[in-house]
Order: structure tokens, then C-alpha cells, then sequence
């Protein structure tokens, strides 16, 4: 798992007993409230702003696109927690993620949310206990922890 502070990694690890994590739950533990709106046009997916009126106690919001399948809105929601954790510092005037979750940051920081994210929806204990149950097929554990199958192959190192 990348680095992230100890406190929060109790937070997140606290969600991962149970498939599917619970992406929600985890933003509100860390003071950041969670919007779906039909407001966002494409190709903007996902922000996290600052939001002095219905952010959490954190002073943050982050937003989905209502009209997304429920696994993707799901991952927006990792990544945009991922940022918060890794690029807070950077996320002052807020942080818009288009399609391809590619924002004002760089391609590196990027790919970092990205990791972080799939740290967060698929810890390899969790997929292991899953595999152990006999959910072993990447369309099945894909329904079990609410990803994507393309996330999910990604994750098993399964070329897509
Ligand atoms: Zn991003």
C-alpha cells in the first residue's frame, strides 16, 4: 500500500474488513462529505473542492457524477480521496478529474490517486478472503468489491 499517514490508514483499513468497501464511509471518517449531481458535464467525473457550506469537517466535498454506473462512481470516489490524502497541499482551489482522471496535477500525481484508489477498493487480503470463498473469476470478484472488471484485471496483473 503506499504511504499514507498512520491515522488514516486505521481509518481505511477499518472499511476494508468487508466486501465492498465502503468508499463512502471512509471519506466521512475523514471529514469529507460525499455529492452525487447531475450538474458535472462531461468529460469532468469527479472533483474534490473545498466547500465551506456542505463539506465535511474537513472543509471538503467531493463530487460525482450522478449519471455514472455505480462501480465508477465508486472509483472516482477512491481517487478523489487519494488526492486528498497525497495532494491536499494542491488542492486548494479544488481538483476536477475528466474521464480519464486526468486533472490540473501531474500525469505522476495521477497515477498515484490511481494506485491509492485501487489500494482502497481492492486490498489484496480482501480479494484473497474473496478467492478463498471461491470467488475466483475477475467478473465475480469485480461484483463482489463493486469495481469494474477492467479495474479488477488491472489489479490481478490480468492483461485487459
Ligand atoms: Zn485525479
Amino acid at each position: 500500500m503506499t504511504k499514507i499517514p498512520k491515522s488514516i490508514g486505521q481509518v481505511i483499513e477499518k472499511y476494508q474488513r468487508n466486501a465492498p468497501v465502503n468508499v463512502v464511509g471512509i471519506a466521512n471518517d475523514l471529514g469529507i462529505n460525499v455529492w452525487e449531481r447531475q450538474s458535472l458535464v462531461p468529460p469532468v467525473s469527479g472533483m474534490i473542492c473545498p466547500d465551506k457550506i456542505n463539506g465535511g469537517e474537513s472543509g471538503f466535498s467531493i463530487i460525482v457524477r450522478k449519471g455514472d454506473p455505480l462501480a465508477r462512481k465508486r472509483f472516482t470516489v477512491a481517487h478523489e480521496i487519494a488526492h486528498f490524502i497525497l495532494h491536499r497541499d494542491k488542492a486548494s482551489d479544488g481538483i476536477t478529474d475528466d474521464a480519464m482522471y486526468r486533472s490540473g496535477l501531474s500525469s505522476k500525481e495521477e497515477t498515484e490517486a490511481n494506485r491509492l484508489a485501487a489500494d482502497i477498493l481492492m486490498p489484496y487480503t480482501l480479494v484473497q478472503n474473496l478467492v478463498n470463498e471461491g470467488f475466483k473469476s475477475v467478473p465475480q470478484l469485480a461484483g463482489k468489491l463493486g469495481v469494474s472488471q477492467t479495474a479488477m484485471s488491472i489489479r490481478l496483473n490480468i492483461p485487459t
